[in-house]
């Protein structure tokens, strides 16, 4: 269904979550699981080994430490749950997780990550404009992942999950991330726009009072990022570089059949 899109020039702040808005992030996590559990596989004579079908299975979307209890649950091995202080050699739980993690900054220093072209046209663009930007993930990995891409000097404002853990604040779909955005932008989420890819983020901003939420389809779907709040859905960013430009036709017209990706 054609629907208008939103002026991004004309809001107050522009807040971007980053995994799967800015970043095709996901790519390097699975590359980082793999290194790990073909590994572990092969040391311990797991069967059969682990595949691309187990990733999405069994540790996608889940946090870290699930992932791989849940992983190796589903071989029938179990091994101790560990502390989150454990070493990456330790064979725990916790151990094998950050060993994860450790690879994932290997694979992103020695083969770096590449914004989505849209995404850094359209935060240029903005930049460019002079309407602030900012950025809200739930990942720890978030300043090596915008650095790697190289646009973390576009954002002033970076509210991570490391932000998250020292404020106290609470995990998406809750409202505080989204609002810590808006807050440290100084900006009024009821005049700004929030970019997600992720059912919980585009609950958080809508929870969080902002004026627009556009779900970024990578996957998710449009009805469930809209069911959780969007209020428009694109597939690519790109579609916002030709939208509310001075010249273009579509500014500010009282057209109802503008073009959608
Ligand atoms: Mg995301």
């Amino acid at each position: 269904m054609p629907e208008a899109l939103p002026d991004l020039l004309r809001a107050d702040g522009v807040l971007f979550d980053l995994d799967g808005v800015l970043t095709p992030t996901a790519e390097v996590h699975m590359r980082a699981w793999k290194v790990v559990f073909d590994d572990v596989f092969e040391r311990w004579n797991i069967t059969p080994p682990y595949s691309d079908a187990d990733y999405f299975d069994y540790v996608d979307g889940k946090k870290r430490y699930d992932g791989v209890a849940s992983l190796l649950h589903s071989r029938n091995v179990e091994v101790p749950w560990g502390a989150v202080d454990d070493a990456p050699e330790a064979e725990t739980v916790c151990g094998i997780g950050n060993r994860k993690n450790a690879a994932f900054a290997t694979a992103l220093r020695s083969e770096g990550i590449a914004p989505f072209p849209g995404s850094l046209a359209l935060i240029e663009k903005l930049t460019a404009a002079g309407v602030p930007i900012g950025v809200v993930s739930s990942s720890k990995n978030a300043e090596e992942v915008l650095t790697a891409a190289g646009i973390r000097h576009f954002f002033p404002v970076v509210v991570d999950g490391t932000v998250a853990e020292r404020d106290g604040l609470a995990s998406k779909p809750a409202a505080d991330m989204f609002a810590a955005g808006a807050a440290a932008l100084g900006v009024d989420p009821a005049r700004s726009v929030a970019v997600e890819d992720a059912t919980s983020g585009a609950a958080s901003a809508a929870a969080a009072g902002y004026a627009t939420v556009v779900g970024v389809d990578r996957g998710t779907g449009a009805d469930a990022l809209r069911a959780a709040g969007a209020t428009v859905v694109v597939t690519d960013l790109d579609v916002f570089l030709t939208a509310g430009a001075p010249d273009s036709d579509t500014t500010r017209s009282d057209s109802d059949s503008e073009e959608t990706a």
